[in-house]
């Protein structure tokens, strides 16, 4: 275990938990970053204080708030029904840089913080048409960020080539399999755990551990 400071990206959803107890094996020093971008569901945040607390680290909340006056989407704005891209679409749950914005303004906290860590769910196997969730864009965005502030941060993305199914498996090798899949929320509807089990999310997150329970790995 590295004595460094890291920060993860956290949303309180399967995969930055994941990410979470990923990082509580890596580095001695983890806190977490809550943005608050007016969510549909203010649960949201509610859910990822509580879970920050329960793993036992700091939880810093950050207003983005104006990311919701940016465009219209069914993330933010309540009266948006939730519909899947037509092939080649964009889910319209899409606040485009939505993610860029997210790592720029951690990378200014991990300065403000010293950490040179900054740990993020983005996944580029379960790629829903985000650019700025792929590997590319992010080592190209660790380059400018450390070129902006002059630091050495490291971003790491440990679910970056994992399907969801792998992610489910990664839970589990932490040993914590039991709790994200009880505690977390992902579900665009606001449900928490398993979910409404229709929306986009909850049948992404079913399906990968549906599959992954049906192999017979699982410790739980
Ligand atoms: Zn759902």
């Amino acid at each position: 275990m590295k004595k460094e400071k890291a920060i993860v990206v956290f949303s309180g959803g399967q995969d930055s938990t994941t990410c979470l107890f990923w990082a509580l094996e890596q580095f001695t020093d983890v806190s977490v970053l809550i943005f608050d971008y007016g969510q549909r569901h203010k649960n949201e945040i509610k859910v990822a204080k509580s879970i920050a607390a329960e793993a036992g680290v700091r939880a810093k909340v950050i207003d983005l708030q104006v990311l919701s006056q940016l465009n219209a989407n069914a993330l933010t704005n309540p009266t948006i029904a939730i519909e899947e891209g037509q092939e080649g679409d964009l889910p319209n749950t899409f606040v485009p840089g939505r993610n860029h914005l997210f790592l720029s303004f951690a990378a200014v906290v991990a300065k403000d913080l010293g950490a040179k860590h900054i740990i993020t769910g983005v996944c580029e196997t379960d790629f829903s048409g985000y650019p700025d969730c792929r590997d590319v864009f992010v080592k190209s965005l660790n380059v400018t960020l450390n070129l902006a502030m002059n630091e050495q941060f490291v971003i790491h993305t440990p679910l970056m080539w994992l399907n969801k199914e792998e992610t489910w498996a990664m839970a589990d090798q932490l040993g914590k399999l039991r709790f994200i899949r009880e505690k977390t929320l992902t579900c665009y509807e606001g449900v928490i755990g398993d979910g409404c089990g229709r929306c986009p999310a909850c049948k992404l997150r079913m399906n990968g551990l549906q599959a992954y329970l049906q192999k017979g790995e699982a410790s739980v």
